[in-house]
């Protein structure tokens, strides 16, 4: 079968690979989409991410191919997601609630983990169903659910701050992160919803995806206007870093009212510099997101189902999994701007 495999940074190849097989508990996934998360274009561009080969691939949909002895709760012809979390279930991070944290996820995750084989390929092998496996309601299209990872951020986020019915809240940077953490605040019932973001285009989508304003955080008359509407509380209840930019950190400590919350979402690998007589006295929370858990997953596919998540502000492009290594490239260069690249290995055949 076909397969592209990351050798290091820069170094990506479309290779011939052996068709996995299902042992004892294992399942085989035939690929339909394979989303090139932003993690993905991130190693391909720089050291430190991935050191060490794979096939990657961790954001996925397709139908159970098959099933090795002694699995339950899947059978061929199943849709079904495949992708992270991949956590252990047995550490204290998975017995306390927060299995996303978990220290044993990151080298399991099929796509991310040294050695695994991810779905940037025909098939995949799941060794860990209950944990990388997740059913599609009928409802929800491939289409739909291949942006899970997308959404289960942004959900995750706002579920893990105190947002309460009639806050305030700022979002900074309108990536689909953003988009995903905007219209999640936008159900838990915020009020006044100010998203940023430098380039009109996502500012656009912004306002789509729910969000009552939309400003360009480089323009000070901008966030003039933001702090006026923020005015009555001294700011928002809660802001959410969606850009991973020093700056945009900055624009949400900025505007978030004294005794506020400020949820970190994005990663950036620039440190971030704190002057703590200046941030001390808001009493501000800091507080940081990462990631989602299976349950979100499922939730995620519900609200879905039910038309109260939008998944058509999400630009996509779909593209044969043997141009996976130009639209990476494309990707990392900024000559292409979407969303998602959709890695179909049957536009190939
Ligand atoms: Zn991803
Ligand atoms: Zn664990």
């Amino acid at each position: 079968m076909k397969a592209v495999k990351y050798y290091g940074p820069g170094h990506m190849e479309l290779i011939d690979m052996a068709k996995p097989a299902a042992g004892p508990g294992q399942v085989v996934v035939k690929i339909m989409y394979c989303g090139i998360c932003g993690t993905d274009v991130h190693a391909y561009s720089m050291p430190g991410i991935f050191d060490w080969e794979l096939v990657p691939g961790h954001e996925a949909v397709g139908y159970v191919e098959s099933i090795g002895e002694g699995v339950s709760g899947f059978l061929p012809g199943d849709r079904v997601a495949v992708g992270p979390p991949g956590d252990c279930g047995q550490c204290y991070s998975c017995n306390t609630g927060h299995p996303n944290t978990c220290s044993h996820a990151f080298p399991n995750t099929l796509g991310i983990g040294p050695g695994t084989q991810g779905a940037y390929s025909e098939y995949v092998l799941s060794k860990f169903p209950a944990n990388e496996l997740f059913k599609i309601p009928d409802a929800v299209s491939f289409e739909q659910a291949v942006l899970f990872d997308v959404m289960g951020v942004g959900l995750h986020a706002v579920r893990r701050s105190r947002l309460r019915v009639g806050d305030h809240a700022v979002v900074t940077g309108c990536g689909s992160i953003g988009l995903s953490v905007i219209q999640a605040v936008k159900m838990a019932g915020a009020g006044v919803l100010i998203a940023f973001d430098p380039l009109p285009s996502k500012r656009a989508v912004a306002l789509k995806a729910g969000a009552d304003y939309a400003f360009n955080p480089s323009d000070a008359q901008d966030v003039e206007k933001a702090r006026a509407i923020l005015s009555h509380a001294g700011g928002a209840q809660v802001s959410f870093e969606a850009a991973g930019h020093p700056a945009s950190v900055s624009t949400c400590v900025d505007l978030t009212m004294a005794g506020g919350q400020v949820m970190l979402i994005g990663s950036d690998g620039r440190p971030y510099e704190m002057v703590t007589a200046a941030l001390g006295p808001k009493e501000y929370d800091l507080k940081f997101s990462f990631t989602y858990t299976k349950e979100e997953i499922h939730i995620l596919f519900e609200l879905i189902a039910m038309g109260k998540l939008k998944t058509d502000i999400y630009t996509v492009e779909k593209a044969p999994l043997s141009r996976a290594v130009e639209k990476i490239q494309a990707l990392a260069s900024g000559t292409l701007e979407v969303a998602r690249v959709l890695l179909s290995p049957e536009m190939d055949n």
